[in-house]
C-alpha cells in the first residue's frame, strides 16, 4: 500500500444533484461525491461545479446551486468549509473535513441565449459574492451556446465568447477546456494569445484521446497547450471517457500523462454526477465499480503500483499540482 495521500479533486456535480433530487443531502450515497465518500477517500479539497445545460431557466438553476452551496456550508460546517486564500496547504491537510470551492460548468448559467450580455457579468459577480472565489469557468457544455461550441459540435469561439474572455482577463478565474469543441479550444487559446489576456487554462475533467478516443478527451495538441500554459488536467472517472470495457485504463491515462511531460500538470477531476436520473442503456453503468465514488481513491491510487522512486509524482497527482496552481494562478 502506498501512503494515503490527501486528494484534491477538480470536478464534482454535488450541487446540481442537490437541487434536482428532492430530499437529497450531501451525506447521501447515491452520488459518488458526497461527504461520507470524501472522508473515506481522504478528499481534502473538492471543487463543486455549478452545472446547467443550455436551456431556458439555466440562470435560475445556477443561482439555485449557488444558494445551495451557501446553505450546505452552514448546515454541514462540521464536515466542509470554504476554500479561500487564507487556507494554505498545511492547514487544508490538517483541518478535519473537506475544503470546497465552486466552478461554473457552462456559461449558460450566467447568461441565457436571449439575455443582454451585460447580464452575464452581473450574474457572475453575484455568484462570486455568494460563493467566494471561482476556480474556473467551462464556457460551453456538450452543445453550442451563444459563447461558442461544445464537445459535440464543430463550432468555434463566437463574438460573445470573445467578450466574456476579455472580461475574465486578470480576474484569476481559469478557463476550462473540458467541454469545448476542438475548434472552440484552439480559437479560445489563439484569442487569449492575440489579445494577451491573463487567463489560466485547465481541463478540469478530461482524459487523453491518445488512450481513449472520445470528444470529451483532449487531443495531443491541446495537451501540449496545457503544459505550455502551466495548466492542469484532471483525470475523469466516467466509464465512457476512461474505456468502456476496462477499468484499469484509468491508470493507463495517468501513466500516459506521466510519460508525456505532465508530471507537474496531472490532477484528478473524477466528475461524479447523479446517475439515478439518467437512463442511457449504452452508458450504464456510468462508472466502473472500481471508480464509482470518491471512497475508491485509495485503491485507485494503489493500483498505480508506483515504486518508491516515483512517489513524488504520485504526490503531485493527488494534491500538490492543484495546490501549486491555486497558489500561483487563482489566489
Ligand atoms: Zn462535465
Amino acid at each position: 500500500m502506498v501512503p494515503q495521500f490527501p486528494v484534491f479533486d477538480l470536478h464534482g456535480d454535488l450541487l446540481s444533484y442537490l437541487i434536482n433530487k428532492e430530499g437529497s443531502t450531501p451525506m447521501d450515497s447515491d452520488i459518488g461525491c458526497s461527504i461520507p465518500f470524501w472522508k473515506k477517500g481522504n478528499v481534502k479539497l473538492q471543487v463543486l461545479s455549478i452545472f446547467t445545460t443550455t436551456n431556458l431557466g439555466s440562470v435560475k438553476k445556477a443561482r439555485h446551486q449557488a444558494e445551495k452551496y451557501k446553505e450546505i456550508l452552514n448546515v454541514y460546517s462540521d464536515h466542509i468549509y470554504p476554500m479561500d486564500s487564507r487556507n494554505d496547504l498545511n492547514s487544508i491537510i490538517k483541518t478535519p473535513g473537506t475544503a470546497v470551492m465552486v466552478a461554473i460548468e457552462n456559461a449558460s448559467g450566467i447568461c441565457e441565449e436571449e439575455d443582454h450580455l451585460d447580464q452575464a457579468f452581473f450574474n457572475l459577480e453575484q455568484i462570486i459574492e455568494q460563493t467566494g472565489p471561482l476556480f474556473y469557468i467551462t464556457i460551453t457544455h456538450h452543445t453550442e451556446n451563444r459563447f461558442g461550441g461544445g464537445n459535440y459540435s464543430k463550432v468555434g469561439l463566437k463574438p460573445d465568447g470573445e467578450i466574456l474572455l476579455e472580461y475574465l482577463s486578470g480576474k484569476k478565474i481559469a478557463v476550462d477546456l473540458s467541454h469545448t469543441s476542438d475548434k472552440m479550444a484552439f480559437d479560445l487559446l489563439n484569442f487569449i494569445d492575440q489579445k494577451q489576456l491573463d487567463i489560466p487554462v485547465i481541463a478540469s475533467h478530461s482524459n487523453f484521446r491518445n488512450i481513449w478516443d472520445h470528444p470529451r478527451n483532449l487531443p495531443e495538441e491541446l495537451v501540449r497547450e496545457i503544459i505550455k500554459r502551466k495548466g492542469l488536467m484532471g483525470m475523469n472517472f466516467v466509464r465512457a471517457f476512461v474505456d468502456n470495457d476496462h477499468h484499469y485504463t484509468l491508470q493507463n491515462h495517468i501513466r500516459f500523462g506521466w510519460a508525456n511531460g505532465l508530471e507537474d500538470h496531472l490532477a484528478f477531476g473524477a466528475d461524479f454526477f447523479w446517475t439515478g436520473s439518467l437512463n442511457d442503456p449504452q452508458r450504464i453503468p456510468y462508472f466502473h465499480p472500481e471508480h464509482e465514488n470518491a471512497g475508491k481513491y485509495p485503491s485507485i491510487i494503489d493500483h498505480l503500483k508506483v515504486g518508491e522512486e516515483e512517489m513524488e509524482k504520485l504526490e503531485k497527482l493527488c494534491y500538490l499540482n492543484v495546490c501549486k496552481f491555486i497558489k500561483s494562478q487563482i489566489f
